[in-house]
């Protein structure tokens, strides 16, 4: 079995999400006292978020570089970044270590075009629905993605950084998150991406009508199934 580096802290509300999902993979595998082998480095999110909010994102890829070099030496087989907007640095943080980085998009990707879906909704923080760098791995694979409009953008990320990431967990919240989903169905969508790992926190498939892609979920479940891969 590998060992998985999970690199979380962002929030810890969704790290606990990854060590369990993923646990619960490999004894669903493996079965008996099977478990998985993981390393975690969990970073302090304020450091991080006040990178974000000054756009200091070489500051922080410094931060998250020496955490995977850590965790390089200390053993891990694979790097899992447990945020999707961290995944902005992910080519920077790539360029420091030799193991692999299991990139949050890309697996993704991979499991929309198993679901043969051509066009999606993506919700996620601000720098994830408006900037290239997690888009372009959807759109690169030929599927178009929609997201919601300024105002839907702001509500959609307030709620991520101050209730999600606080485990804060709103009825008011949902309800929003719910019409937002509505607004982009009726404008195409096949399905949509909880891109940002705590949104799975709010929202689940019972939620809405549309098929819903917990990247959570995803990207820990294909960790696992890596980690116990020939
Ligand atoms: N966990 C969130 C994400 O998946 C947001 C926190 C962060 O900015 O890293 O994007």
């Amino acid at each position: 079995m590998k060992t998985i580096g999970l690199l979380g802290g962002m929030s810890w509300e969704s790290t606990v999400t990854y060590y369990q999902t993923i646990n619960e993979i490999i004894k669903q595998k493996l079965g008996g006292l099977h478990s998985a082998k993981v390393l975690l480095y969990s970073v302090d999110f304020a450091e991080i978020e006040k990178c974000q909010a000054e756009g200091d994102w070489e500051k922080s890829a410094d931060i998250l570089s020496a955490a995977a070099e850590n965790l390089e030496k200390a053993g891990a087989d694979f790097i899992v970044i447990c945020t999707n907007t961290m995944h902005k640095v992910a080519p920077r943080i790539q360029s420091r270590i030799k193991i692999p980085i299991l990139h949050i998009a890309e697996a993704t990707a991979e499991e929309l075009k198993l679901r043969n879906i051509t066009k999606v909704a993506l919700l996620g923080t601000k720098y994830t629905m408006t900037q290239d760098f997690y888009k372009e791995k959807l759109t690169n694979a030929g599927i178009a993605v929609l997201i919601p409009d300024e105002q839907e953008i702001e509500t959609i990320n307030d709620v991520i950084y101050h209730e999600l990431c606080l485990g804060i967990i709103s009825e008011t919240s949902k309800e929003e998150y719910r019409r937002i989903i509505d607004g982009l169905a009726r404008q195409g969508a096949q399905g949509v991406i909880l891109g940002c790992t705590e949104i799975g926190l709010l929202i689940q498939q019972k939620d809405t009508d549309l098929p819903v892609f917990d990247t959570t979920q995803i990207h820990a479940s294909k960790a696992a199934m890596l980690s116990i891969e020939n």
